[in-house]
């Protein structure tokens, strides 16, 4: 043809080819980044986002309250602008540049559903909550010992080593509590619980026996070991600043942590503004051959490619690329013989909140701040089913002095409000849910057939809802906390439910489970396709139940796992 000589680079395969491809440079991303380029892989991490430079791109981490021109508060513009995204826990004037815009990146609302993303080289990992227990077995056989959903096809001690690998890399503060329902792990020391908290731990145990309120596990370097400080991070000053970027590194962030320790490999290329439009599928070798991309900025489409993709662009979007990885073999969507990738979506369960005020404790004060919460460990449906609803829940739980006394000034103005304020106030304690959701194959995503984003790519469809086990569990979870802080001395006791639309959890999963069998799970045992075995999936898309602890540590360990398999696949020549 006239002109084909002019324009084409005859290298361009070969320049855009790596040994490995991860799409995201999240939580999980980060950790397949770090994983595969230690392995020795060049590795190509693609993010749809802008690049974020650990301490360079936080612009507002070391502002004081009247720095920020609405001391923190968003405006009414921005929140009628972002209705949805605003909702997200903890954003506010001096953190929203984390999260992305409701119109940038709209997406179809079958039921109500509250999709939260952080679109940006570290993902979510910089907004995060940090909390990190590890799941026990009672989590992972609980499906097939109730019989609700699909049987697991990884046991606790298949992941406890990795989640040891993780822990020790991350940094994670905590008790070794010796708890079957909520294993220990390898912990920097905890943040202290305060008097309240004690006193309330020792009541629980006192009237309960098996309710323990313990230290969470948190994502906090409270005393750093060699290896965080090799990665140029530091202790946790307790600043409570975190979703802001912490420029000490005190707490995890695939920023501050994986994404530069990959980086000092020499393996490691970044490529932000890259939105991932599908995976190439090569039918006559029956592999992945790599990934099709679209520039942000310049809406160019280019071709990167490599023997294997880690894919890990968070639960639901890692759904939507698959979905959208049509070919003759695959016509549903890579990987999906099945016919379920995109169904069994799940959550959690964050609509229960409880109040209360208690006495006793008014000569003693806290000292400094707290970043964490503590915990009751799960005590529902662990070795039988003692409730009328299925799965469990994890209560967090804390205890704060108010400062000054609101109820003599509610006028909050005046020299009484000024007076009040220099006196400690009375003690609050304050309770949440997290609760186990049942996946059912009636909630799902899709792709939109007529609607499509500024790139091209189909508006991804969420049809997700609540069903009766969740007004079960909610209603069991007031009564037991009701009556747990009422013996424990607890007064004015209030509670809400919420009645967020799920999402709002920011613990999206499911839709790509894991399970033994192809013909009712998506992913092996190793996070791999069933029946596309070069691509993995390592994100929350993977989840075949929801368990009640938080997710993240999890994604991370089965990410550090699944790497180390596809390198041992590789050298025996057999993954691509
Ligand atoms: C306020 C808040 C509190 C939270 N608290 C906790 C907690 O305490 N404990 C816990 O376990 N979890 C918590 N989470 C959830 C946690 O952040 C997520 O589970 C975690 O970040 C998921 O990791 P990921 O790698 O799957 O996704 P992410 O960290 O979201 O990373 C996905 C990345 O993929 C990119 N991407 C998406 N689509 C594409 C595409 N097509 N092409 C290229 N790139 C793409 C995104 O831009 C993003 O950077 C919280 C989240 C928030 C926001």
């Amino acid at each position: 043809m006239p002109g084909d000589s002019l324009n084409i680079n005859n290298k361009a395969t070969a320049q855009n080819t790596y040994d490995a491809i991860v799409i995201g440079s999240g939580i999980s991303g980060g950790w397949a980044a770090k994983e595969l380029c230690e392995h020795g892989l060049k590795t190509l991490v693609l993010e749809r986002g802008r690049n974020v430079e650990h301490i360079k791109d936080y612009p507002t981490a070391n502002l004081a309250p009247w720095e920020l021109r609405h001391r923190g508060r968003i405006t009414e513009k921005i929140h009628n602008e972002n209705p949805l995204i605003s909702k997200a826990a903890g954003y506010g004037e001096d953190d929203l540049h984390f999260f992305v815009k409701d119109k940038d990146h709209p997406y179809i609302q079958e039921k109500p559903f509250d999709w939260i993303r952080g679109y940006q080289v570290g993902g979510k990992s910089l907004t995060w909550g940090r909390c990190t227990q590890r799941w026990s077995d009672f989590e992972f056989t609980g499906p097939k010992r109730f019989g609700y959903g699909w049987d697991w096809p990884i046991r606790y001690a298949d992941v406890a080593p990795w989640y040891s690998h993780v822990e020790k890399f991350i940094g994670i503060c905590g008790n070794k509590d010796g708890l079957e329902a909520m294993p220990d792990g390898e912990f920097l020391p905890p943040f202290e619980l305060n008097c309240v908290e004690q006193h309330l731990k020792e009541s629980f145990l006192k009237n309960y026996g098996n309710r323990y309120l313990v230290h969470a596990r948190w994502a906090h370097l409270t005393e750093p070991n060699q290896i965080h400080l090799d990665q140029n991070r530091g202790k946790c000053q307790a600043r409570n600043l975190c979703m802001r970027g912490c420029p000490f590194g005190g707490y995890f962030s695939s920023n501050s942590s994986t994404l530069p320790w990959a980086a000092k490999t020499g393996n490691l290329t970044v490529r932000p503004h890259s939105v991932v439009h599908s995976i190439i599928y090569d039918e006559k070798k029956n592999v992945a051959t790599g990934v099709r991309v679209i520039d942000s900025e310049t809406k160019q489409t280019t071709e990167y490619f490599a023997k294997i993709v880690f894919l890990n662009a968070s639960a639901l979007n890692s759904n939507l690329v698959l979905l959208n990885s049509t070919s003759d073999r695959f016509p549903n969507g890579l990987g999906n013989d099945s016919g379920i990738l995109g169904k069994y979506v799940c959550f959690h369960n964050y609509r229960g909140w409880m109040t209360g005020k208690i006495d006793g404790f008014e000569d003693k004060y806290t000292f400094g701040r707290n970043p964490t919460d503590a915990i009751i460990a799960n005590y529902r449906n662990l070795h039988k089913q003692d409730t009328d609803f299925l799965g469990g829940y994890t209560t967090y739980m804390g205890a704060f002095r108010e400062r000054g006394d609101g109820d003599r000034c509610p006028e909050q103005i005046g020299s009484v409000y000024k007076e009040a304020m220099t006196e400690p106030g009375p003690w609050h304690v304050y309770a949440y849910l997290q609760g186990e959701t049942i996946p059912k194959a009636t909630n799902h995503v899709r792709l939109s057939a007529d609607q499509k984003d500024q790139w091209g790519i189909p508006l991804l469809v969420t049809s997700v809802g609540y069903d009766d086990n969740d007004e079960k569990l909610l209603k069991d979870f007031f009564i037991q906390t009701g009556e747990m802080l009422t013996k424990a001395g607890v007064k004015d006791i209030e509670h809400w439910d919420s009645k967020q639309a799920p999402g709002l959890d920011i613990h999206e999963m499911g839709g790509c489970r894991m399970g033994d069998d192809p013909k009712t799970s998506v992913l092996n045992k190793w996070n791999q396709l069933h029946s596309c075995k070069n691509v993995f999936v390592t994100d929350g898309a993977c989840m075949t139940s929801t368990g009640n602890q938080s997710p993240s540590i999890l994604y991370m360990t089965l990410t550090a796992r699944a790497v180390n398999h596809a390198v041992e696949e590789l050298k025996k020549g057999n993954a691509n």
